[in-house]
């Protein structure tokens, strides 16, 4: 099998021909004595597999460790999340980004909130080629730890071209000029996305935080809430009602979190009297509360997000939520059994 040119894969050893016909999985670990280095098609699948697969390959043989372990492609985008985030401490995040020989490209810790400014600073300082900088609700950081870290990225790579910071406590109207300016100043060159051509949806945000970033439509995920000015995530309303006004400068519902209540399901604003509550706790506008599917009992729709994770079918009829699962089905036996039926 041949690997494509773009791959560049000078960083593993070259595989001759008399290897092609080796399994993925090397002889030894099937039981057989000789031990074969692993097929070259792996060193493709590597390159897209999540950290959590990618270190368990350490687990399976001493060839594939080896194998992973030097193959500096698969450690050049580095995603953190659960359930590794709450086990990433600074020895760790040093470790594996130190896989990457300095060329790092995207480091994202969702909510790993034990790393530390020094920590950050120190994979920065090794990594000057960082052009996604994801740090959402590590607690552990300060405002001026990453000015620090973004600062460094300026100096050295110049690449840095997305940054999230919501959920790092204490960002105010300064830092968040601060970083604005070092990111604006390495990204000279890039055509503008027109105010408003990337709305911030909530549900959208929910149901996948980094897309935004990802596609490179926004620099960094905080701005200054014109309700409360807190420097926020300041969502916009997707309800076509609220567009217009909005074209009409009256930017009544967009805002933050703690300003304006949210439908999980369609991003809308949703005022006081219209809340509807679904199983999960998450808020419904009522109209997408019309169109979800109920408990029997209770009479409350889970959100599209929530819908797998409880609700137990009870035939065609429709279904039965965790909540009232566990109140009367589960306390049944308990009931019959005391005479209370
Ligand atoms: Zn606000
Ligand atoms: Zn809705
Ligand atoms: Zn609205
Ligand atoms: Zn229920
Ligand atoms: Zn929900």
């Amino acid at each position: 099998m041949e690997i494509p040119q773009f791959l560049g894969r000078q960083e593993h050893e070259a595989i001759d021909s008399s290897t092609q016909e080796v399994p993925i999985l090397p002889s030894n670990a099937i039981g057989d004595t000789q031990a074969g280095p692993p097929h070259e098609a792996l060193f493709i699948i590597l390159t897209y597999l999540p950290l959590l697969e990618l270190l368990s390959m350490n687990q399976v043989c001493t060839s594939l460790r080896d194998a992973v372990n030097t193959d500096v492609l698969s450690w050049l985008n580095i995603i953190v999340e659960k359930p590794l985030n709450l086990r990433l401490c600074d020895q760790i995040l040093m470790k594996i980004t130190s896989k990457a020989n300095g060329r790092l490209r995207t480091l994202a810790l969702m909510n790993c909130a034990r790393i530390t400014d020094d920590a950050l600073q120190r994979v920065i300082e090794q990594n000057p080629l960082i052009n996604k900088l994801y740090l959402p609700a590590c607690a552990g950081l300060t405002p001026e730890g990453v000015i620090r870290a973004v600062k460094t990225l300026s100096e050295r790579g110049r690449g840095l071209k997305s940054i999230m910071i919501n959920g790092i406590y204490n960002i105010h109207k300064q830092h968040l000029e601060t970083l604005e300016s070092y990111l604006h100043e390495m990204n000279l060159d890039r055509q503008k996305e027109q105010p408003g051509s990337w709305p911030l949806l909530y549900d959208e945000y929910m149901d996948s935080p980094t897309f935004r970033h990802d596609k490179g439509h926004i620099p960094i995920d905080l701005e200054v809430c014109p309700k409360c000015d807190e420097v926020r995530m300041v969502f916009d309303c997707p309800r076509w009602s609220c567009k217009r006004k909005i074209e009409r400068s009256m930017t009544e519902c967009k805002g933050c979190k703690f300003c304006i209540l949210r439908c999980r399901e369609c991003g809308g604003c949703v005022d006081s009297q219209e809340i509807e509550e679904a199983v999960c706790a998450d808020i419904l506008c009522s109209n997408c509360w019309l169109k979800l599917p109920k408990c029997n009992f209770c009479n409350k729709p889970y959100c599209r997000q929530h819908t797998n994770n409880g609700g137990c079918a009870s035939g065609s009829a429709g279904f039965i939520c965790e909540v009232c699962y566990n109140k009367f089905i589960v306390n049944l036996h308990s009931i019959v059994e005391v005479g209370h039926f």
